[in-house]
């Protein structure tokens, strides 16, 4: 499908109007960023290995019952989605402590977290993205109390069935982020979930396999994006 105008160029993907109304064609590149942009780079096949391990978990979820914006594969590097009116928050949930829940509070890396912890981060690149709560969100009208509940609801049942499916593949799934937006008032999954927001360590060994071995310099990165998608069934060619 051509592309039509663009509409917005992030730090990893750019989103373009569709052929078909109320759908976008989001494009993933292989720029690479970490710490707010401050550390870029291109990584070979990232954009196609993204897109395809997106395309796979999106249907896992759909499948469970999540909604999500996702529609269908359009190439090797572009996803067709619906066009969603975005919440400017971000949902982490955390199983194993790690990143900035280590920096912040101090416990050591790679403690069970159970009950998994919940936080919001306001989506601001000029802010650095800080940590919200749920008061701050309805007061700035970011999200309504109702759209809260929703979205932790629903970023708690993606933690079920995740947990499951990488658990299947001898991975742990330490931490993730997921954005949400609505259609026609309806709320749902946007946005994509690929090793770059997301932190998954082998089982075994504890090796991470996520974008920390880019923000760590530990070399090998889409080989470990690859070697995660194989495990658990994702195609990439
Ligand atoms: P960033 O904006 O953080 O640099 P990306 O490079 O991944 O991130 O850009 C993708 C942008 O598209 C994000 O801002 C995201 O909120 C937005 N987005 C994701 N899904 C949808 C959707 N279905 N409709 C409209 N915008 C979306
Ligand atoms: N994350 C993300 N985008 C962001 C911030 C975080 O995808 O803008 C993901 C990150 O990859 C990790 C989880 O959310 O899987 C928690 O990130 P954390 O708060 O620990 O931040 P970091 O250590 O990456 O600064």
């Amino acid at each position: 499908m051509k592309q039509g105008k663009l509409l917005y160029a992030g730090k990893a993907k750019s989103v373009f109007e569709s052929e078909i109304p109320g759908r976008l064609i989001m494009e993933y590149r292989n720029d690479t960023s970490a710490f707010d942009g401050k550390k870029l780079a291109q990584l070979d096949d990232k954009g196609m290995v993204n897109n395809k391990f997106n395309a796979f978990i999106m249907a896992q979820l759909q499948s469970a019952g999540v909604p999500t914006h996702f529609d269908r594969l359009l190439s090797e590097t572009e996803s067709l989605v619906r066009a969603l009116d975005m919440l400017p928050v971000e949902c982490v949930v955390r199983n194993r402590a790690a990143g900035s829940l280590v920096r912040k509070l101090g416990i050591a890396e790679g403690t069970e977290l159970q009950p998994p912890v919940f936080e919001f981060f306001y989506k601001s690149d000029a802010l650095g993205d800080p940590m919200i709560n749920d008061s701050h969100i309805v007061t700035f009208g970011w999200a309504t109390a109702e759209q809260i509940a929703q979205m932790k609801a629903l970023t708690l049942q993606v933690n079920d069935i995740l947990i499951e499916l990488f658990h299947a593949g001898g991975l742990i799934l330490v931490d993730y982020k997921l954005e949400f937006g609505t259609s026609d008032g309806v709320l749902m999954l946007g946005d994509e979930f690929s090793p770059d927001g997301c932190r998954l360590w082998d089982a075994k060994t504890l090796e991470k396999m996520d974008k920390d071995r880019f923000r760590q310099d530990l070399g090998n990165v889409i080989e470990a994006y690859r070697e995660v998608g194989h495990r658990i069934g994702v195609k990439f060619d």
